[in-house]
Order: C-alpha cells, then sequence, then structure tokens
C-alpha cells in the first residue's frame, strides 16, 4: 500500500466529485481512498455513522469503524482484492445487523446471517442490529432458575443461572468447547413434555465459533446434530478462514439472536468459542485502522469489546417477560496464565469462572475443571434445594481432601481419620469424573452425590466407582423410580425421600458386586 495522505487527496477527489448531481448524493456516496488486508480508507460519506453497512463494487459489503475528518475508515466483509482505489463506495443508512426468528433454529449461518450449511434460504423474521444497548437494571431482576448444564461437578459446586455470565478459561485442549457443548447439549430435556410438566422452560442456543478450524466447527456441527441439539441451536460460524472483520462481528451477532429469544419471553444460551481469538482479530483491524496500541498491542478499548458484549446477557423482569439470555465465554490462555490482559478483563466482566487445567486433564481428571478455584457468584440463587442439600457438603469433603493431599505427599504416617478424608475425597473426585456428550440430569446428579458425601462409596474400591454410580443410578430407576419423580417435581429432599434414599443405597450397597 503506497502511503497516501487522505488530506491531501481530498481536495483533488473533491473536483472529481463536484459532478455529483445533488448535494445529498455526496453525503451518501463515497470513494475508496486506499484498500487493502481487509480495510478501505474512504472519502466522502459525511453522514455515514459508526457500524454503518456500506456498499463496495463486486457485491462486497464494509461496516464504518473509523469517523475521521476526512475520511472514514471500513472493513470489508469481502476480498479486499475485487476492490481498487477510486471505486465508489455507497451508504445503505443500515447499522450492521442480523437475521432472527425460529427459522434460524437447526441452521448453520455466517456472522451475517447468510447460510453456510447447503441447507438453502432462512425464512428469517426481521433483521435487529448487531450491537445494542445493554438493558439498564430497572428491567432486570436477579436470576432465579438454574441453567443445567449436566455435568455434575458444575452444576452441584459452580452452579449457573439462567441471565447468567460464566467464563470457561483454560489452556488449548483442556476441554473448554467440550463443557460449552454439553451444556448445549443437555438442553434437550428443557424441551420436553416432561420438563414442560415441572415448569421448566425450554432453552434456545447459539453456539458462536470464532477463529477455529473448519474442521472443528464441522465436528461441533455435528455432535450437536448427533444428539438431536440442532433443533434448538443455531451455530453462528467464523473459522479462521473468515475475514477478521467477520471474526469480530460474531459474538455480537450470536448475542442479537439470543436477544430476540429472550424479548419475546424466552431463554436463550449463547456460547462464545473463543473470546479470545476475536480480541485478536479486533487487535488486527484496529491496526491496520492505525488505531494507537496499547498493553499486548490491543487498542485501548478493548475492554470495552467484551464488556459491551457480556453486558447484553441478562434475566428479565416479568413485566418484560420474564425471559434470559446466559453467557458462557470461552478464554484461551497460555500456560496458564490467567493474569494476561485479555483473561483479566473477562474474569472482572463474568459472575464466575470455571478453571480447566492441563495437569488435572492430563491426570485423566476429566472434565478437568479445579473445583478449589472455580466460582459462579450468582448462580447458587438458582440452584433447585435438592442439590443446594447435597452439594454444601461436597465442596467441604473436597476442600478437606485437596488441602490433607498436599501433606500426604510427605509421606508421614497418617492417623485414622486424615485416611478416612483422603480417602473419601479419592472417591468423590472419581465420583465426578464424566465422560463427553453424556450430561446427568439432575435429579440423578442429586443421589451421586448424596451416595459420595454420606459416605456410601467408603467400601467401593476407587477404580469401581463409576460402575457402582452407573448401576446405582440403574438400580433406582427400575427399583425406585418414585425417588426421582419426586425431586424432579418438587425439586427438594424433604425427610420422607431421603428415607426412600437410604433403603435404596443400604440395599444397592448388599447386591453390588466389587
Ligand atoms: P481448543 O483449545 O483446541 O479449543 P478445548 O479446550 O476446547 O481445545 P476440547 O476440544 O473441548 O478442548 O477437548 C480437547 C480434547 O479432550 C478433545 O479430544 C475432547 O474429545 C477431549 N475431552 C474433552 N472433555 C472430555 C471428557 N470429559 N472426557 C473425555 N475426553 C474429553
Ligand atoms: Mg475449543
Amino acid at each position: 500500500m503506497a502511503e497516501v495522505r487522505p488530506d491531501e487527496v481530498s481536495s483533488i477527489l473533491r473536483k472529481q466529485l463536484s459532478g455529483f448531481d445533488s448535494e445529498a448524493e455526496v453525503y451518501d456516496v463515497g470513494t475508496v481512498l486506499q484498500v487493502g488486508d481487509g480495510i478501505a480508507r474512504v472519502y466522502g460519506l459525511s453522514k455515514v455513522m459508526a457500524s454503518e453497512l456500506v456498499e463496495f463494487p463486486n457485491d462486497v459489503m464494509g461496516m464504518v469503524l473509523n469517523l475521521e475528518e476526512d475520511s472514514v475508515g471500513c472493513v470489508l466483509f469481502g476480498e479486499s482484492s475485487l476492490i481498487k482505489e477510486g471505486d465508489i463506495v455507497k451508504r445503505t443508512k443500515r447499522l450492521a445487523s442480523f437475521p432472527v426468528g425460529e427459522a434460524l433454529l437447526g441452521r448453520v449461518v455466517n456472522p451475517l446471517g447468510v447460510p453456510v450449511d447447503a441447507k438453502g434460504p432462512v425464512n428469517h423474521e426481521k433483521f435487529m442490529p448487531i450491537e445494542r444497548k445493554a438493558l439498564g437494571v430497572i428491567a432486570r431482576q436477579p436470576v432465579k432458575e438454574p441453567l443445567q448444564t449436566g455435568i455434575v461437578s458444575v452444576d452441584a459446586m459452580i452452579p449457573i443461572g439462567r441471565g447468567q455470565r460464566e467464563l470457561i478459561i483454560g489452556d488449548r485442549q483442556t476441554g473448554k468447547t467440550a463443557v460449552a457443548v454439553d451444556a448445549i447439549i443437555n438442553q434437550k430435556y428443557t424441551h420436553s413434555e416432561e420438563a414442560k410438566a415441572v415448569g421448566v422452560n425450554p432453552v434456545f442456543c447459539v453456539y458462536v465459533a470464532i477463529g477455529q478450524k473448519d474442521s472443528t466447527v464441522a465436528q461441533v456441527v455435528a455432535k450437536l446434530e448427533q444428539h438431536g441439539a440442532m433443533e434448538y441451536t443455531t451455530v453462528v460460524s467464523a473459522p479462521a478462514s473468515t475475514p477478521a472483520p467477520l471474526q469480530y462481528i460474531a459474538p455480537y451477532s450470536g448475542a442479537t439472536l439470543g436477544e430476540f429469544f429472550r424479548d419475546n419471553g424466552k431463554h436463550a444460551l449463547v456460547v462464545y468459542d473463543d473470546l479470545s481469538k476475536q480480541a485478536v482479530a479486533y487487535r488486527e483491524l484496529a491496526l491496520l485502522l492505525r488505531r494507537p496500541p496499547g498493553r499486548e498491542a490491543y487498542p485501548g478499548d478493548v475492554f470495552y469489546l467484551h464488556s459491551r458484549l457480556l453486558e447484553r446477557a441478562s434475566k428479565l423482569n416479568d413485566s418484560l417477560g420474564g425471559g434470559s439470555l446466559t453467557a458462557l465465554p470461552i478464554i484461551e490462555t497460555q500456560q496458564g496464565d490467567v493474569s494476561a490482559y485479555i483473561p483479566t478483563n473477562v474474569i472482572s466482566i463474568t459472575d464466575g469462572q470455571i478453571y480447566l487445567e492441563p495437569n488435572l486433564f492430563n491426570a485423566g481428571v476429566r472434565p478437568a475443571i479445579n473445583v478449589g478455584i472455580s466460582v459462579s457468584r450468582v448462580g447458587g440463587n438458582a440452584q433447585i434445594k435438592a442439590m443446594k442439600k447435597v452439594a454444601g457438603s461436597l465442596k467441604l469433603d473436597l476442600a478437606q481432601f485437596r488441602e490433607l493431599a498436599a501433606f500426604a505427599k510427605f509421606g508421614s504416617d497418617l492417623d485414622k481419620a486424615t485416611q478416612r478424608t483422603l480417602a473419601k475425597g479419592e472417591r468423590l473426585v472419581e465420583l465426578l469424573k464424566q465422560g463427553q456428550y453424556m450430561p446427568v440430569p439432575v435429579e440423578k446428579q442429586v443421589i451421586s452425590v448424596y451416595a459420595g458425601t454420606q459416605g456410601y462409596l467408603e467400601s467401593i474400591p476407587v477404580k469401581d466407582v463409576k460402575r457402582f454410580e452407573k448401576e446405582l443410578i440403574e438400580y433406582i430407576d427400575v427399583n425406585y423410580p418414585e425417588i426421582f419423580k419426586v425431586i424432579r417435581e418438587t425439586k427438594t429432599l424433604g425427610d420422607e425421600v431421603i428415607v426412600t434414599i437410604k433403603k435404596a443405597l443400604e440395599e444397592f450397597l448388599g447386591k453390588f458386586k466389587k
């Protein structure tokens, strides 16, 4: 790109532009001064709005990002090689927007809403701007319904409420996507008649893939299809092969679709996988637009990039329909460094974090969640009473275990009480291991956690814990189905049902073959 000073060139262009018929046209039409690397600098367009879509030749769309005195900086959503200096640019007078509607469910679309799944055009209801001001505090209410992920350690100890923002953070290949995808798959039960009967409203999902390999995105879509989750899910795909501007807007597009459901009194779950890559795409744009680089070369407003996105997650008050938008942003760390710029930003914006660790992952503890440092600051309100009752001691037991396990490494003689705490902890860690794509309904989670914390695993060898759990659930399903039914319907763990649970557990312990 040759060095061109826009102010010098503008005088020349002004002469050429005087050929236009009316003054309005001069405001609404511009000329390309410079183009390259997905960026165009345009002269004219003096009435254009920030974030407005503009039209270049050859069907290339662009979006205005920088409003300067003599020119505007646009990002291009298509090939910059199709544009050349002197090309005419037209205003659309439309902010960048995204098609919304139930018709988007089951579809894979790009961040502009164009389908990329060869299933034909989408019959959307309307367009909504991708950038909207987040709702104020008056329009909201505290979270109160659970968003069950089906992952026992999350639902028991790091519970997420509808309307919450919970960050999933960890190094590469630690199972971040797996946690989010399992949460989406688990929403299947919310669309069933059974859920409706007990007052659980359906959750519609949006999975936003940013800067990932095409094959990884295809795999996630295939898994969602396979588990019947695409019926209520839209995938917004901006893989690494798409231009940086599309990767930059993808999360806002996803949030817009989530807001469509929320504003109609429904519930939405939006996964942003991942925001580190979005920040990198934004840094690239900002540097090309010559915005001054700051810490780690990110532009100064990179905090705003994520705060305005995550602020859109919300639980509406009842007069607005009581809908919700839950956000699960994902951040990738480098060698566990959570104090880097982008991770600290997003940690400070969210209502809690799920930390995934490579050493746990490699030791076979999967999901590799470090429950000691993971938190959910608001979801506890939303947890069902039955789970709250059993999960309290689980957290405590695991904390005691972690503390003692560090000491036990020194190999000194351990007293009986310490040995018991260690043995219990080992069994609980084993109990919380969970395969991918195997979400557990909350009533079954309650029984597993109850068995673990009330000492029923004491006599079971660690290697048999998972089999014990599986066979126990099957045993109760066949012989005491009323236990699951009562927990599902009343959401509590009354004295009566506890008596039945104890009876079932004693019986099963006698039958279990070690
Ligand atoms: P990336 O940084 O590449 O995005 P990630 O952190 O999103 O990775 P995943 O892709 O979710 O990680 O998982 C990494 C690998 O671990 C995958 O092969 C996945 O199948 C496997 N995995 C994830 N969770 C589990 C689990 N609970 N049990 C067994 N395997 C798992
Ligand atoms: Mg991933």
